[in-house]
């Protein structure tokens, strides 16, 4: 593989490419008697033995609940799951460990803000700007909190690129706007939105910014301080971590005026059955036994990245998603939905006369998954006037022998059906 001097890039080597492919266990386990192409990390990623190891560590020498025990057992899951909030901290450079919250998921993260934010903060004639490109996750929970309280939610339009249409969201923005909630990056474009840009419109007026980094966080480094916004959310599943974990990033002065999410053990001081005085950030936002096997897990699966580096897997996936575009291109009938010129490893596309659902079930045959349907996001569909598309996304594990096996089942498609 060669080095783009141009841009500088540090691409992996050849073998410590295929030593990181192997550091996954299931993409050496043959599908249909064919080598497995995995294409649908935007949806969930593989994991690697490292973190494999880390999970079947803790159930078989760490197990306990954490923060009531004075035992050693309890002593050490609660260590451990303490420890994992620092591993998130330093991560994503958050300036206190109280802007950390473990959550189930991106989902999770941005229904306790919503529900959270909305209770504390939010009246009749408020506005909330989205936009187009937004996952189901960032628009439903604010249209049951928008019903609940009269809130208005505005909708930034998208080009025919799948970029964000920024002129129409500066006009958006007025004295009504009381919080922007957008996807960094889109999992069914691959757009990267450019979130300085947005978040500097928003604090000139003093408007909290959340960012959906569900897909964002598994491409390229994220400095919650430097980006300056007010919450974050991702997933531990898409960054090579467990399902049923995520994160969500806070500022602490938000978090400390905003009402509980969900009431239980752990986030409380004082309890009586007339009242209760909660406990402070971060098991505020916490209550119940959380996911400690989860946190844990997702703890390892950042350390694998973090060894490994952000900036070269960022660089990595770019040399693919650039490799991967151009040979589709060379696919008769096939149009790219998503062209903006920032993208993640994500590519979406449509074939002439073929429906995304046969695609995706006859390249399964050939070993290669990808992704069919609408990914979550109908409004994009519906933008484009589109009822789904196939998508191949990118993780830190592809390379260029699992593009040429897309582009040879896409290239054998086209002949079948024409
Ligand atoms: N936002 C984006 C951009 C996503 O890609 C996803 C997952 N597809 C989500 C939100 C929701 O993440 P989760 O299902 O892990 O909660």
């Amino acid at each position: 593989m060669s080095v783009d001097t141009a841009n500088a890039r540090s691409l992996f080597t050849e073998s410590e490419a295929s030593a990181i492919r192997a550091d996954f266990p299931v993409l050496s386990k043959p599908v249909h008697g064919k080598q497995l192409a995995f294409l649908d990390s935007a949806a969930s990623s593989q994991k690697p033995q490292q973190v494999i190891d880390v999970l079947r560590r803790y159930y078989e020498e760490e197990n306990a609940n954490i923060h009531r025990g004075v035992y050693y057992l309890s002593q050490i899951a609660t260590q451990k799951y303490e420890d994992a909030r620092e591993t998130v901290r330093s991560f994503i450079n958050a300036a206190s460990l109280k802007e950390v919250i473990f959550t189930a998921g991106t989902t999770d993260a941005i229904n306790l803000v919503a529900s959270s934010f909305g209770r504390t903060f939010l009246k009749e004639g408020d506005e909330i700007i989205l936009s187009t490109m937004e996952h189901h996750a960032n628009i439903v929970p604010w249209q049951l909190m928008a019903e609940e309280r009269g809130v208005v939610l505005r909708e930034v339009p998208i080009t025919d690129k799948g970029e964000l249409d920024l002129a129409a969201y500066h006009e958006m923005l007025n004295e009504k706007t009381r919080l922007v909630s957008l996807v960094y990056a889109s999992n069914s474009l691959g757009t990267i939105n450019p979130v300085r840009e947005i978040i500097a419109a928003a604090k000139a007026r003093e408007i909290p910014v959340m960012l959906d980094a569900a897909q964002a966080i598994v491409h390229m480094p994220i400095d919650v301080q430097e980006l300056d916004c007010d919450f974050l959310a991702f997933s531990g599943h898409k960054i090579y971590g467990p399902t049923g974990i995520g994160v969500l990033y806070g500022r602490e002065t938000l978090l400390n005026e905003m009402k509980p999410y969900r009431g239980g053990g752990d986030m409380i001081r004082t309890v009586s059955i007339e009242e209760t005085t909660f406990s402070g950030l971060p098991t505020k936002f916490e209550a119940g036994t959380p996911n400690i096997s989860g946190a844990i897990g997702l703890a390892a699966a950042l350390d694998y990245v973090t060894t490994i580096g952000m900036s070269r897997i960022a660089d990595w996936e770019n040399s693919l998603l650039e490799y991967g575009t151009h040979r589709l291109a060379e696919v008769p009938g096939l149009r790219m939905v998503g062209t903006a010129p920032q993208k993640v490893g994500v590519m979406s596309f449509v074939l002439d006369n073929v429906h995304p659902h046969d695609i995706g079930t006859f390249l399964d045959q050939e070993g290669v998954a990808v992704r069919t349907g609408h990914h979550c996001t109908q409004p994009i569909m519906t933008c484009y006037g589109l009822p789904a598309t196939t998508r191949a996304s990118l993780g830190i594990y592809n390379n260029t022998a699992d593009l040429d096996a897309l582009v040879d089942g896409l290239k054998y498609i086209v002949k079948v059906f024409s």
